[in-house]
């Protein structure tokens, strides 16, 4: 039988757990054709969760969990997840339910087809706030205009991937980790399955929106350098701008015979200057974007099919 197995961080949970424990059941009866590994990552939890899910591990050893020592955060809750993780696929969702565990029969199915990476893709969010859905739709097309990795628009971390995804992202061993430009960068062949994203059932998120900008500046530097190339790309108007503006003082002195004005002087200088330290912060970054990649030591490829069969990634 292949195993299913399902990664879910949890951060101070307790009130969620009885019905994801309830729903998880649920789906687990339901497709009786499988293996189930539940993989509970408690992210160093100040309320019960730890004894929940111990209690849940006591009475079902489908139930696994990796305990943290602290809070770690979301991301490394799922990167203990994919080190920890044993079954054949891994689905990764919330406690809170705002994954609904209703559509896992479907990635499932698209899994069976033979599917790498079966994607979730909010058709509409509840209980967020406009502020919220609007930057966060801004920020998923302007990422996409800065990379030419494609980018699942719409899309968290809910998603069932294939084993050979897992190893794949294990090899992905940087530290500043943002898995969701990941799924992205390593390919495979992806679907995506259409949900509406319901509301928390009970706790209060654990976002706020200083989180959040962390995790969309995180965003765009694990997806592309392009932002540095931004100091390339001003130093030429700069430029341009010294070159018409010399050409019109040295013209109006010749026609008007007079000399160079003490403000056209210093504008020019300004330009001049202003130039020359823009190209040099450009020269500097487009340096620091190549070691920023080099550091990250990410694999060079993956590879889908070596002569008709599937690299597993395994080694
Ligand atoms: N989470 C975690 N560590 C943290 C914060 C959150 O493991 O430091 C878990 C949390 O328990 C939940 C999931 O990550 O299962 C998503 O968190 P949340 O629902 O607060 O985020 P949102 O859905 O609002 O984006
Ligand atoms: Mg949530």
């Amino acid at each position: 039988m292949k195993k299913i197995s399902i990664i879910i961080p949890t951060y101070n949970e307790e009130e969620s757990l009885p019905l994801l424990h309830e729903k998880l059941n649920k789906i687990m009866d339901e497709l009786n054709n499988y293996d189930f590994e539940i993989l509970f990552i408690n992210d160093g939890s100040k309320d019960k969760t730890y004894e929940i899910i111990k209690s849940y591990r006591e009475q079902d050893n489908r139930y696994n969990y990796v305990d943290f020592s602290r809070n770690f955060g979301q991301e490394i809750a799922m990167a203990a997840g994919l080190d920890y993780v044993t079954g054949d696929c891994a689905i990764f969702m919330d406690a809170d339910m705002q994954d609904p565990p209703e559509l896992i029969p479907e990635l499932v199915k698209y899994w069976e087809e033979g599917y790498d990476d079966v994607y979730a893709k909010r058709k509409s969010r509840k209980g967020e706030s406009f502020l919220k859905k609007f930057t966060a739709k801004m920020y998923y097309r302007v990422l996409q205009k800065m990379t030419n990795v494609e980018i699942q628009i719409d899309t968290g971390n809910f998603r069932l991937i294939d084993r050979r995804c897992i190893n794949a992202l294990k090899k992905m061993t940087e530290s500043e980790r943002n898995l969701k430009s990941m799924f992205s960068w390593i390919g495979y062949k992806k679907k995506e399955v259409l949900f509406d994203r319901p509301a928390r059932v009970a706790g209060k998120t654990k976002w706020n929106y200083m989180k959040l900008i962390d995790l969309a500046l995180n965003g765009i530097t694990s997806f592309t350098t392009s932002p540095l190339h931004l100091a390339t790309y001003l130093a030429v108007p700069t430029f341009m701008l010294l070159g018409i503006y010399t050409a019109y003082v040295i013209a109006k002195c010749i026609i008007t015979h007079t000399m160079v004005q003490a403000f056209q002087a210093i504008i020019l200088l300004i330009l001049f200057f202003s130039g020359v330290q823009i190209l040099l912060f450009g020269i500097v970054g487009e340096y620091l974007g190549r070691i920023f990649k080099e550091t990250k030591n990410r694999p060079l490829y993956f590879v889908n099919e070596y002569n008709g069969e599937k690299e597993t990634n395994e080694k």
